[in-house]
């Protein structure tokens, strides 16, 4: 008989190519783990057995209680400017990298465990993640992925049998994490600050193999890297601000290089739309605020690029100069990305070919300006009647495919500020072919993860360890673009007083 292979074909290139950017670290046991939820189809795509991993072997892998085979964990060092003030030594205080896969479709993806117990970057902390905190990572992450939008996912969350000390006693979890990589802003800010540029070079050498290899060869790989990087945080972001999605706490150490979404920590979904809106009990100033979420890409993205000025150019000078023309670029990017996808959630069809004379490119700006113009007015109607951002977007839908009623129901009939956008929204796209109105619709979600519902699931799994409430959201969530009358309770705004006095907190 062959030998059985291992449950994960672990092929681990951080801990081969990068020895000294972390330190091997084991797990802490835990002391009676229950499985609480497991993403069998993320388990497929990565190559493993969902029934396997289901077995002993899967839970105490994913438990922390044994190492699996072909891991080699580890804590990785990283740094962060956190809410604007620079914390030189973070790094993986209660995660470890257990290894890299390469999945179904040729990906490498980081298998990692949060909540695995303290590193040596734990610092005062406990190195423990709560249940409630643990799901709601994966509750988020798996709605993101159903909305098209780049994320870190959960393959599982595995109760620990162990309580942990917050405000109060709770029941305690390990998340498996799998993400492109779990390379940060932070990480650059970690090597640039002690060791310097041949470490940091190091460090994007690596980088560029695993997300950019084409550019390896570019005559400005480290330019190309940071034009590549804020290519993929104004597409990111744009596509947040599409689904109405507050992250939260954007630090340095939560934004990756791959473009993932990372780290469901204080986010949430708006309701009525205020760009002002900020849910974090954190974030006090409201810097992470809906609004202000590009300018704090931008802002973070300018520290990438001050850990890359030396790989950029020996010359301090010119180095500034080239990385500042991409930073400065950075708010066009992310104009251009937020009116693909607001055309798309207006269901306006995009220029199709690449303009080609002065004329063509004239005619582009012109629409370009107009359909912006179109977007903004509309959210400043749904800003002034502190309507729901998802539903009026979907009403919009609705009614490009022949039903009026929810728009109608959303906005008064003698609302003449909102008849006349009407008028202009319809002359702009009179008619609509089935893919315009397919990109339509996938643009416009009918359900989203409703703040009070996922705290309704999260209490009942942390409070009764019920499930089932967690289990029923997400079966709604991974299908979040089609009107399904089962999942009717999940699409319907919270009480505004509910969503009034909605805070969420760090999850630490
Ligand atoms: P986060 O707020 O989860 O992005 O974490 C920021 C930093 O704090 C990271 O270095 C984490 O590893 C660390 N951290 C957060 N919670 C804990 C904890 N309970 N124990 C140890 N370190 C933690
Ligand atoms: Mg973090």
């Amino acid at each position: 008989m062959p030998p059985t292979p291992p449950l994960f074909a672990f092929d681990n290139t951080y801990a081969r190519d990068l020895k000294g950017f972390y330190v091997r670290w084991p797990a802490e046991p835990a002391s009676k783990p229950v499985w609480a939820l497991v993403n069998d189809a993320l388990a497929e795509e990565l190559g493993v057995d969902p029934a396997r991993l289901r077995g002993a072997e899967g839970l105490a892998a994913l438990s922390g209680n044994a190492e699996p085979a072909g891991s080699a964990p580890l804590a990785q060092a990283y740094a962060g400017h956190q809410f604007g003030g620079f914390s030189p030594r973070l790094g993986d205080g209660r995660a470890l990298l257990l290894g890299e896969v390469i999945d179904r479709h040729g990906r490498r993806r980081d298998i990692a465990l949060k909540g695995s117990g303290r590193t040596p970057f734990s610092r005062n902390g406990d190195g423990k993640c709560a249940l409630g905190p643990a799901l709601r990572e994966y509750l988020i992450g798996e709605a993101m992925h159903a909305l098209g939008i780049p994320s870190t996912r959960a393959l599982a969350v595995v109760a620990s049998g162990d309580m942990v000390r917050r405000e109060r006693a709770l029941p305690g979890a390990v998340l498996t994490r799998v993400a492109a990589s779990h390379l940060r802003v932070g990480t650059f800010e970690f090597f640039a600050a002690h060791q310097g540029p041949q470490a940091v070079e190091q460090l994007a050498n690596y980088t560029l193999l695993r997300h950019d290899p084409a550019l390896a060869e570019h005559p400005q790989p480290y330019l190309a890297l940071l034009q590549a990087v804020c290519a993929r945080q104004a597409a990111l972001v744009a596509r947040w601000l599409g689904v109405g999605f507050i992250h939260g706490v954007m630090n340095t150490d939560n934004m990756t290089l791959s473009g993932e979404t990372i780290d469901y920590g204080p986010c949430a979904f708006l309701e009525a739309y205020d760009p002002d809106t900020v849910f974090s009990s954190i974030d006090t100033h409201g810097r992470y605020a809906y609004g202000n979420q590009g300018e704090i890409a931008q802002w973070n993205l300018a520290r990438f690029a001050e850990t890359l000025l030396p790989l950029i150019d020996p010359e301090q000078a010119r180095a500034v100069e080239l990385a500042t023309a991409v930073i400065t670029a950075f708010p066009q990017q992310l104009a251009a990305e937020w009116l693909t996808v607001m055309r798309a959630k207006l269901g306006l069809a995009s220029e199709q070919n690449p303009a080609k004379t002065t004329v063509d490119r004239e005619n582009g700006q012109k629409s370009a300006a107009l359909d912006r113009a179109l977007a903004e007015d509309f959210l400043a109607l749904l800003h002034a009647r502190r309507l729901d951002f998802t539903l009026a977007f979907r009403a919009l839908y609705d009614h490009a495919t022949g039903q009026p009623a929810p728009l109608a129901r959303l906005f008064a009939a003698d609302d003449g500020e909102f008849a006349a956008w009407q008028q202009r929204w319809q002359a702009r796209q009179p008619q609509r072919d089935a893919a315009l109105l397919e990109t339509m619709r996938r643009a416009n979600p009918w359900l989203i993860a409703r703040n009070h519902r996922v705290e309704e699931a999260l209490a009942a799994a942390s409070e009764h360890f019920d499930l089932e409430p967690c289990r029923q959201l997400l079966a709604a969530l991974r299908a979040p673009c089609t009107e399904n009358p089962e999942h009717a309770a999940y699409a319907e705004p919270a009480p505004a007083a509910v969503t009034a006095n909605y805070r969420t907190f760090c999850g630490t």
